[in-house]
């Protein structure tokens, strides 16, 4: 009977064609449950051979633990024939000849020949979609994970402003106000929602100003976005847009960091405010105390030298104890009045290359004195060959030596030894003063060169005031240099002080007549700006130095040739540069050809000022690697609106 049903079939060669050519396995299965008849693909795909299959129950190729329940479907199907998907919602699987099993899809269509009801089934082998399948869920949970353990809450929307994903931090945050689930909404009815529910502070913004804020930042998201919660939180929103046009959104909770640099913020300015009234203080008391001490001085002075009625032994002794007394005093207002206006970044120090030796020997002749009296040697050890000058302010740099020297005396033994002695430590030039006096105790070096701290001696006999090494390291920084010192208790003590040195090649000899390089610090130098300024005339320097002197917190030092000009932006790194052009030896261009082989110079700006309008083309200009080209006479208002412009830039 089936065979007859089967040949009767496979007369029907269109019917047989056609299913042949399904892509698909494909069997037709009559009101029995047997398999009349099986395409090419039940090989391919099952395994079994299209013969094998005819005559076999369709049960067959269900896998055992359904068999039972699949004789009541397929009875039910029969009853009821409609072209269907089979198990839709199910995870169907089909037995293969080899006992594996595939997951499948199964379409169901009756057919009726020959006045009998019979079903072709066709099954689909969808292993392949059905791993990408898992593949995409595992992907989907990594994501769904990673997106909530961000810390704050993330959200994406897509192109269109709809929310498609979110974590439950974003969840518990927003949808205050909005029934329902928030994903497929639109930005704006989540924002609208949000507003209204007066999550946000409306003491700064109004919520109208609020939303333009918002959906500006939406459509345009650039930085980031601050916002102010009414209970107090602060939150910082980052968005960024996505390849396909959506857009990634993070907002994080930063009250913690907000409060912590508003603390900051305020303890620095307290810091400031004190520490420039504790300057005003000095630098007024100072000035207050000269005045009764001229007094002083001044008549303790001509008592002891009181030709007509002269003092007798007794007072002149005593008078000469006021004297003493006296010059003492004097000497702590001064330091104290150079340290304070040093501290307020109001001192000005005018830079150029000093020969070292020479100083070394005025130091040495100062000195004599004083260490006869303290019956200690001073000598200057051979001076290396390579000895180049220094730059430096002449009096200042003398002054740090002379604290030096006068330090290595006081603090030194009798009949000791107190030796200058010079070094090239790469591209400085370090000088050092060694003794072998009382040396300062390891648990007291930390703070020596703080002001007021005297390392112990503050009990001591020797006088002091504990200035003189605040005062050195602060100049020696200014002129682009550092201090430091090694120091053992009982053996003695080295302090040294290194300055660049001023390497001058043949080519590039200063003019003769050299003018010295001003420097300024104006306002705190800790946080100060600072410009150097390459100009080889002195009234434009002068001219520069008032300029400059109009900002606050800019410090200005001025180089008399590109050779100085260049070592000190090297050292100082300064926030920008102005070049004059004509200079003597190295020419501006020149310099700023060097300036831009060198990686920590090639980004500071340089403004070039030059009598020649040479160079009008904007982009010659940029090729020289200037920032602006200007022309002298210098207008005031165009320098300092460049000025302005790259100092703010630098604030950020
Ligand atoms: P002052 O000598 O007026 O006290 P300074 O600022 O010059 O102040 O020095 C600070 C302290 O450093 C001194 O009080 C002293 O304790 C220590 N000190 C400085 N130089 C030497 C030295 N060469 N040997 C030993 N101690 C020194």
């Amino acid at each position: 009977m089936t065979d007859t049903l089967g040949s009767e079939l496979a007369d029907q060669g269109i019917f047989r064609a056609l299913l042949d050519a399904a892509p698909d396995p494909t069997v037709v299965v009559d009101a029995h449950g047997r398999i009349v008849f099986a395409n090419l693909q039940v090989e391919r795909i099952l395994g079994y051979a299209p013969r094998e299959l005819v005559g076999e129950a369709i049960e067959v190729l269900v896998p055992e633990r359904y068999r039972g329940s699949h004789v009541g479907h397929r009875s039910r199907f029969i009853g009821d024939p409609r072209v269907r998907p089979m198990g839709s919602g199910l995870q169907l699987y089909c037995l293969k000849r080899d006992g594996s099993e595939i997951p499948i899809e199964i379409s169901l269509s009756p057919v009726t020949t020959g006045g009998r009801k019979l079903v072709s089934a066709s099954i689909r082998d969808i292993s392949e979609r059905k791993t990408r399948e898992d593949e995409m869920r595992r992907i989907q949970g990594h994501l769904l994970s990673a997106v909530e353990s961000i810390q704050g809450a993330f959200a994406i929307f897509d192109r269109d402003d709809r929310l498609v994903l979110c974590n439950s931090t974003y969840r518990a945050m927003w949808s205050a106000g909005i029934p329902g689930e928030i994903t497929g909404r639109s930005y704006e009815e989540l924002l609208r929602a949000r507003i209204a529910s007066g999550l946000f502070d409306t003491s700064v913004h109004t919520q109208g100003e609020l939303e333009k804020l918002f959906v500006a930042y939406h459509d345009d998201p650039q930085g980031d976005l601050n916002l102010r919660m009414t209970d107090g939180r602060s939150m910082r929103c980052f968005a960024r847009r996505t390849a396909e046009g959506g857009l990634v959104k993070t907002i994080l909770d930063v009250t913690d960091d907000v409060e912590r640099e508003e603390q900051l913020r305020r303890a620095r300015a307290e810091a400031e405010a004190a520490s420039s009234a504790k300057s005003e203080f000095l630098s007024s008391m100072s000035h207050e105390l000269r005045t009764p001490l001229n007094a002083i001085l001044g008549f303790a002075q001509l008592l002891h030298r009181d030709k007509k009625s002269p003092l007798s032994d007794r007072h002149r002794e005593r008078i000469e104890h006021v004297l003493k007394g006296g010059e003492h005093l004097l000497r702590l207002i001064d330091d104290i009045l150079d340290l304070s206006r040093i501290e307020a970044g109001r001192v000005t120090v005018s830079v150029e290359p000093v020969d070292v030796a020479e100083v070394l020997n005025e130091v040495q002749t100062t000195l004599a004195a004083l260490a006869t009296r303290a019956d200690v040697s001073v000598r200057i050890a051979q001076l290396p060959d390579d000895l180049t000058p220094v730059i430096a302010d002449r009096t200042r740099f003398k002054q740090i030596l002379m604290n030096y020297g006068s330090n290595a005396i006081k603090y030194g033994r009798v009949r000791g030894r107190v030796t200058f002695r010079a070094e090239m430590v790469e591209s400085m030039l370090r000088i050092t003063v060694d003794d072998d006096g009382i040396g300062i105790p390891s648990d007291k070096q930390d703070r020596i060169f703080s002001p007021f701290h005297r390392a112990g001696q503050e009990s001591g006999s020797i006088e002091g005031t504990g200035i003189g090494l605040a005062i050195s390291k602060r100049l020696a920084e200014i002129m682009g240099g550092h201090v430091g010192f090694t120091s053992e208790q009982g053996k003695g003590s080295s302090f040294w002080i290194e300055l660049m040195a001023h390497r001058v090649r043949a080519s590039a000899r200063p003019a003769q007549q050299q003018p010295r390089v001003a420097t300024s610090a104006l306002g705190d130098s800790g946080k100060s700006f600072s410009i150097i300024y390459v100009e080889d005339n002195p009234s434009n320097v002068a001219f520069m130095t008032d300029l400059i002197g109009d900002y606050d917190n800019v410090e200005l030092v001025t180089a008399p040739t590109a050779e100085i000009g260049i070592e000190l932006i090297r050292m100082r790194k300064p926030d920008v540069v102005i070049m004059d052009i004509n200079l003597p030896g190295m020419s501006g261009f020149d310099a700023v050809k060097r300036l831009q082989e060198w990686p920590e110079t090639q980004a500071i700006p340089v403004i070039a000022l030059s009598a020649a309008a040479m160079v009008r083309d904007a982009t010659r200009i940029k090729d020289a690697g200037f920032y602006r080209y200007l022309t002298k006479p210098v207008k005031v208002d165009e320098l300092s609106g460049v000025l302005d412009e790259l100092l703010a830039a630098r604030a950020k």
